[in-house]
């Protein structure tokens, strides 16, 4: 067990999972002088970066427990990490953030009652069992209502809406008949999410607020600061900051949320989290201080959380499928940074890579 030694420069962490987020992290632990092995049952961009790599299924005890001897502790790139994996891992090393995090982000029913209990609003929402639940959860909510997978669901994946004349039947079979919820559709105005980090000390560094804006489902673009008011920001990453010190959290969480209203008149409302770093902070890289990936890094391995302090205003676009193409073009435009993740396939809805674009200054165009 390699859990009493507090990490240093020169260790190896582990990472589980091997997509760009995996690959970024890597890349900024090396930058602090640590080093990563990295698991996953099918190979990935971060394999390109680490200092070791397993491939291996999530249930090979044997290949997780050497994995587990060989790191100071293990982090994760996803939150579908099963919780077996998760809980034998956790007997060996450190899992951050914990396995409690984990298995709250997992479940969508799991996740929003949590958040009520907080007192954190979110879309009303009823679990979906069967076709009957369905009925009498779409009478309650109204339409159109949203049906989404408990779990597993990812950028828009195990979701279908749910309109006036929909059969439940249909519906229900068209989330692959597992369990559900049913939330009530939430007319926003801005989809935002707020990135932050919480250190093994407790101490929390947020950084701005992102405004997100999505195309089928996978996020398109990030720009910084949200068009927002002050006080609804500030409501936002003290919610957040609620969220990190309820779970005991170690490392970077993403919150995602609905505003509903304009200015003076806007209400949060919380729609996920994921329990690592996130698509909207990879601005962070070349537009703050301290990015979203070194901080995770810090926050884990309980070392001082770094500044979040934004360098101006910013506008981060994914490269989604064959958008990647045209990667010379974004490598030709002055002050365009440009990100590719190595992925030999550039598969419809796939993220390939991003880019971003730090402009002088705060103000929106
Ligand atoms: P999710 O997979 O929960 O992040 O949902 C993907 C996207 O679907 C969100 O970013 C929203 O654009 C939309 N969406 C999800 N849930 C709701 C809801 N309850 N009301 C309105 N739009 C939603």
């Amino acid at each position: 067990m390699n859990s009493g030694k507090a990490v240093a420069p020169g260790d190896m962490i582990g990472i589980l999972g091997s997509g760009q987020l995996g690959r970024m992290l890597a890349m900024a632990a090396a930058r602090l002088g640590i080093s990563v092995h990295v698991y996953c049952p099918e190979s990935g961009p971060a394999f390109d970066v680490c200092a070791k790599r397993t491939r291996a299924a999530y249930d090979d005890d044997e290949a997780l427990a050497k994995f587990a001897d060989s790191v100071r502790l293990v982090t994760y790139e996803f939150e579908n990490v099963p919780a077996h994996t998760a809980e034998f891992l956790a007997r060996r090393v450190p899992v951050r953030p914990n396995p409690g995090a984990l298995a709250v982000s997992q479940d969508r029913f799991a996740e929003k009652s949590f958040l009520n209990s907080l007192g954190i609003a979110t879309a009303p929402f009823a679990p979906i069992d069967c076709p009957a639940d369905l009925v009498t959860a779409a009478a309650r909510l109204g339409r159109p209502s949203i049906l989404k997978t408990r779990r597993f669901g990812y950028d828009g994946k195990g979701q279908v809406t749910i309109r006036d004349g929909d059969d439940a039947s249909a519906c229900f079979a068209a989330v692959g008949a597992a369990p559900s919820i049913l939330e009530g559709f939430v007319p926003f105005s801005r989809e935002i999410s707020v990135i932050a980090a919480r250190g093994l000390d407790g101490s929390i560094a947020a950084y701005d607020v992102n405004e997100n804006v999505h195309a089928d489902h996978i996020l398109s673009t990030t720009t910084v600061p949200a068009r927002i008011a002050p006080a609804t920001a500030a409501a936002a990453v003290a919610m957040t900051a609620q969220i990190l010190n309820a779970l005991d959290y170690a490392g970077v969480i993403a919150v995602e949320m609905f505003v509903v209203g304009e200015g003076a008149a806007e209400t949060l409302v919380v729609n996920e989290m994921a329990p690592r770093v996130h698509n909207s902070g990879h601005w962070t890289l070349d537009g703050a201080l301290t990015s979203q990936f070194e901080q995770h890094i810090r926050a884990i391995s309980g070392f001082p959380l770094g500044s979040p302090r934004r360098h101006g205003r910013i506008e981060m676009r994914n490269l989604i499928g064959g958008q990647a193409s045209a990667w010379r073009e974004w490598l030709a435009e002055p002050g365009a940074c440009v990100h590719l993740y190595g992925k030999h396939e550039a598969r419809e809805g796939r993220k390939m890579g991003h880019v971003t674009r730090v402009f002088d200054g705060n103000e929106r165009v």
